[in-house]
């Protein structure tokens, strides 16, 4: 009987197995004719200051407009990059893109700083740096429009090495950022060596923050910490105003999430700074006619 029961369930299990390792493997040869037949871009969300909400910056975000499937998301991809090694290419492909974005958005009369994503993988690259800095160049961008964002995990993983990488970037003028800031075990004596600027909250804490008390505290802490570093912090995800008001009360300095806006294409932010200038540019006149 015992075996009747076996059976079966080694059976699903087995046939689940199959179609999981099928469709990484399908994802994997697709991305590969994707990132040659030009089917990745990248979106942007805004970074506002939250003392007085001026636009400082968009994170940019890879997504894969795929021929059959449509739109899709970094979270069903980029895993399956990072474990076949096409997140080099890959991640070549967004620092360009954003650094390209960037200088045209200066020369545009927009001048914000562009926020772009690292793998752990390309971190490890013992010329991280040097590969970044001449995609830069390339794209002819002032360094100082420019934010890398190494996740907190990366970051901590050889914090010897992430100190020797992130030295030269810096000196170029280049803005470091610790992602999803307190999802991994931080080490904050190792933290104090690392050379960066920002720390980003992650958005699982600003979401709960109102809701549980660990949050909370969390999110708490982090703002304490930066404080003490005297590094800035970008709240992510924020959705809703209690949520701005909690961070900006704790003295977070940005804040990035759908209350302020989606991530978007080039265009579509370009409208979405043009449309919110046009409103702050309303709302300081209506108050110079009101005194
Ligand atoms: P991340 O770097 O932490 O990016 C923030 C994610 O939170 C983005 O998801 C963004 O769309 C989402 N988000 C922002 N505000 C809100 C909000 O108010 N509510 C909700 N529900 N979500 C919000 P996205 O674009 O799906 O990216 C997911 C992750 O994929 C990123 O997390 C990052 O780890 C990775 N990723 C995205 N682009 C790249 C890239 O170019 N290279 C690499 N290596 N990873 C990338
Ligand atoms: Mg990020
Ligand atoms: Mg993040
Ligand atoms: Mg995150």
């Amino acid at each position: 009987a015992a075996r009747l029961v076996r059976g079966p369930a080694l059976r699903i299990a087995g046939a689940e197995l199959n179609d999981r390792a099928y469709s990484r493997l399908r994802i994997e040869q697709e991305l590969r004719r994707a990132l040659v037949e030009d089917e990745l871009e990248v979106h942007f969300q805004p970074q506002l200051a939250l003392g007085g909400g001026r636009v400082t910056g968009a994170e940019a975000l890879v997504r894969w407009r795929h021929p059959v499937r449509g739109l899709i998301a970094p979270g069903e991809f980029v895993p399956v990059a990072e474990e076949t090694g096409l997140v080099e290419p890959l991640g070549r492909f967004v620092l360009a893109e954003a650094s390209r974005q960037a200088a045209a958005w200066a020369a545009m009369g927009i001048p914000i700083r562009v926020a772009v994503n690292v793998s752990p993988l390309q971190f490890r690259n013992p010329r991280f740096s040097e590969a970044v800095l001449q995609t830069i160049r390339e794209a002819g961008v002032d360094p100082s429009r420019i934010e890398l964002e190494i996740t907190e995990s990366a970051a901590m993983a050889d914090p010897s090495h992430a100190a020797r990488e992130l030295a030269p970037l810096r000196s170029a003028g280049v803005r470091i950022a610790i992602d999803d800031f307190g999802t991994g075990y931080s080490n904050f004596a190792a933290l104090t060596q690392l050379p960066f600027d920002v720390l980003k909250i992650d958005r699982s804490f600003v979401r709960d923050a109102l809701v549980t008390p660990g949050a909370r505290v969390v999110v708490e802490a982090v703002l304490g910490l930066a404080r003490n570093l005297d590094v800035e912090t970008v709240a992510e995800g924020v959705e809703t105003e209690e949520q701005r008001a909690f961070v900006t009360a704790g003295g977070c300095t940005f804040g990035q999430g759908y209350l302020f806006g989606r991530p978007m294409p080039a265009e579509a932010f370009e409208a979405w700074y043009a449309n919110r200038l046009g409103t702050e540019l309303r709302a300081v006149a209506a108050e110079a006619q009101a005194q």
